[in-house]
């Protein structure tokens, strides 16, 4: 490590994030990419854009974006905030919203891992609360009352790498009784089976919902995500953003979203493919002898009782065939596998058939 860096630099511990290998005959299933990608009218638009108008610097209020979004929670364009890509967006919600210092950020213990990463980058300390055995949020463990008011809560729904999700009702209810910290919901993959807490913003002016155009939207190359949240709280956001870097957001990025974000049929057809596919890999895994949890995402999240995880991952790997596996306590012996389309699901589990048997 170089020695002219910050003390602050040196003492990070960045996030990894999944490989993206160069392989022959690869098949991707670590990173949660969607195997049918994007709206062909995204395509189109962002070719459209791509003209000598490059030279001139985006909107950086991206309006045309923020509206067609905005439309489709029921709400308004002032109340979307964008980033590129929402772990951008996660940034500024942990530096602008959370307090630094002492007060305790409450989350999982198994979520996310990009959430301590930044409680680090922000000096924000945080508190892991333990996932129930069965990996479900316990709500109960958010809902009462403690000595020191926490800096926040934050969670994903459904949670990562799990595939688990709360209910809308769950949700409300961790809202509720914190009136007066944010509670920021991470919704990467709530379009592949959970319901948005979107539809509790009216009444919640302390909830922040994030999401991504990365997962359902097939767009993961386009970097673009989104936070949803009171008038107030997105102000205060672009606070942040325009202390940063005040275009976020290309040109191309922006058509490109604009379009998929209008294209609904695409967008409910091609998740709706990864939600059939998964019941089906469920079931195939599962007869393999896999534990498989119950998934709202476009992932399943599995063990099995007589194989070592890293094993498998390791020889599917010699198969061309990438699948995430973390080693972080209580999971290290699980995989978590993106669903990709059926013929990838097929070579999946025939890989896995001789694996097993070797
Ligand atoms: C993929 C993912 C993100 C990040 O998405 P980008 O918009 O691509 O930065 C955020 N949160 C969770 C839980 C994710 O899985």
């Amino acid at each position: 490590m170089s020695r002219f860096l910050s003390d602050h630099v040196a003492d990070l511990t960045p996030y990894t994030p999944g490989e993206q290998a160069v392989i022959p005959n690869l098949l991707k299933l670590n990173t949660n990419e969607h195997p049918y990608g994007p709206s062909p009218r995204a395509l189109a638009a962002i070719q459209a854009a791509t003209t000598d108008s490059l030279r001139l610097y985006p909107d950086y209020s991206a309006l045309a974006l923020r509206t067609a979004i905005a439309k489709l929670h029921g709400l308004q364009a002032d109340q979307v905030f964008l980033g590129n890509g929402s772990d951008e967006v996660l940034a500024h919600v942990f530096d602008g919203l959370l307090q630094h210092g002492k007060r305790p950020l409450l989350m999982p213990d198994i979520t996310y891992s990009f959430y301590r990463t930044y409680c680090k980058m922000y000096d924000i300390q945080p508190e892991l609360v333990p996932l129930a055995e069965d990996f479900s949020i316990r709500v109960a463990d958010y809902t009462v009352p403690r000595g020191v008011q926490p800096a926040g809560i934050i969670f994903a729904n459904p949670n990562a790498p799990t595939g688990l999700a709360l209910s809308l009702a769950d949700i409300e209810a961790i809202a509720r009784a914190n009136p007066d910290i944010p509670v920021v919901v991470d919704e990467a993959y709530v379009d592949f089976g959970a319901e948005s807490a979107s539809a509790l913003l009216g009444r919640y002016d302390n909830l922040v919902v994030i999401h991504t155009l990365s997962k359902s939207r097939a767009l993961a190359g386009l970097r673009v995500g989104f936070a949803l949240a009171s008038k107030a709280i997105v102000d205060g956001l672009i606070r942040v953003k325009d202390s940063f870097n005040s275009y976020p957001l290309d040109s191309l990025a922006q058509a490109g979203a604009l379009a998929s974000i209008q294209d609904e049929d695409y967008f409910q057809t091609s998740c709706k493919a990864v939600i059939d596919a998964r019941t089906g890999l469920g079931q195939e895994l599962a007869k393999m002898g896999f534990n498989v949890l119950p998934s709202a995402a476009n992932f399943v999240f599995v063990r099995h009782p007589d194989h070592d995880a890293a094993t498998i991952a390791a020889d599917l790997r010699k198969h061309g065939i990438l699948v995430r596996h973390f080693t972080v306590a209580r999971i290290e012996q699980f995989l978590r596998i993106t669903v990709g389309t059926p013929d990838d699901c097929a070579r999946l589990c025939n890989t896995l058939k001789t694996v097993l048997a070797k």
